[in-house]
């Protein structure tokens, strides 16, 4: 085993968190520390590939930092800081830039999705975006990525740019001696019934922060009263709950009910559907409303506790990010060596 097990993933101070980051990676991030090590970071560099008010970023990223450490993640048994910090993040990403090729980034989807029609006005980091995400993970030499199923197809990229890179330098890393291999290929972790957390007002759209209609969320600031009130109003078809899994596949408001239930309560689709089967939505909504006010108001209460405590939050976040510039430093030394940058 040439590398060393370890976690890297990354949330965006893009806006309100909802329940498909909960569910699709925060809740993973929780889990996964018992069992390595691992960097938790906050990408305030992405978050500027679109526009983001210079009043409002730094409220963003102590939110999302507080949420972190609401959903239980420990910033000092592991890593919580913000990537900006860590220079070396984009130091990596100008050399991955050199090695990824313009046919690869021209397949990504969330950048035809992000840039939308008007294209030519997408800025130039948006595009480049998956090539920082490589480094985001590189920079560590993490093994384990865990994301949404959305972020799939960066994933692959970042595994081609450090497969072609090994490749590139084969004779260089083997010189300096770092073996046959300099990066790992990093592994996706996506695994559940919740991977793609769906709109609550339309079965076939992800989930997010960025959607105008307040309806299709779930956040992890709403109060009981607001989840109760957009679990009752969200689509459904008229049938009740099927007793088998497959029916769900034609029914893509049901199948997000029960994945989420599935996903908060721990159990699988096929589970719930043991429960539930047959039942109506009349009767499944308000289990799974109180099912979330269950799992989310400790949440809420203890973010809305430490978020405006901005001494203790950027405390986290210094320290979080001198500790990872000290790893980073060590990755960007031997990357300088290995393309024949001279370094002091
Ligand atoms: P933005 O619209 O700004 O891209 P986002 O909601 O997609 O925001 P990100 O910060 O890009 O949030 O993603 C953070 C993590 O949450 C990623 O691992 C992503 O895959 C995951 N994620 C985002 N939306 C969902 C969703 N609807 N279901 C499951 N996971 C999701
Ligand atoms: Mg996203």
């Amino acid at each position: 085993m040439p590398f060393k097990e370890k976690v890297f993933s990354g949330v965006q101070p893009t806006g309100n968190l909802h329940l498909g980051n909960y569910l699709g990676a925060i809740v993973k991030f929780v889990q996964l520390q018992e069992r390595y090590d691992c960097l938790y970071c906050v990408v305030d560099l992405h978050a500027i590939t679109v526009w983001q008010d210079p009043q409002e970023l730094p409220r963003a990223i102590r939110e999302v930092t507080a949420a972190f450490l609401a959903c239980g993640i420990d910033p000092k048994k592991h890593i919580v800081f913000n990537q900006s910090q860590v220079a070396e993040h984009a130091e990596l990403a100008w050399v991955f830039n050199c090695v990824a090729r313009l046919g690869w980034l021209n397949r990504m989807t969330q950048f035809k999705e992000k840039a939308g029609k008007d294209r030519e006005n997408a800025s130039v980091g948006l595009y480049a975006y998956p090539n920082l995400m490589a480094a985001d993970i590189l920079v560590y030499r993490a093994t384990h990525v865990p994301v949404g199923e959305d972020q799939k197809q960066h994933l692959e990229l970042s595994r081609d740019i450090a497969q072609k890179f090994n490749n590139d330098y084969a004779g260089s890393i083997k010189a300096h001696g770092f073996g046959d291999v300099f990066f790992p290929l990093p592994e996706p972790l996506i695994q559940g019934p919740a991977t793609r957390v769906m709109s609550l007002r339309d079965g076939k759209s992800k989930m997010s922060k960025s959607d105008a209609s307040d309806q299709s969320r779930i956040n992890l600031t709403d109060d009981a009263d607001t989840i109760a009130h957009k679990i009752r109003r969200a689509r459904t078809d008229p049938e009740p709950l099927p007793h088998e899994e497959k029916a769900l596949a034609a029914r893509p408001e049901a199948d997000n009910l029960v994945g989420i239930y599935a996903a908060l309560a721990g159990v699988s689709k096929a589970d719930v559907l043991t429960q539930y089967g047959g039942a109506q939505f009349s009767t499944f909504k308000p289990a799974l409303s109180d099912l979330l006010i269950a799992k989310l108001s400790p949440i809420t209460a203890e973010m809305r506790r430490i978020k405006d405590d901005f001494g203790y939050i950027d405390s986290v976040l210094a320290d979080g990010s001198e500790r990872a510039q000290a790893l980073a430093a060590e990755t960007m030394k031997a990357v300088k060596d290995i393309v024949g940058l001279v370094r002091r």
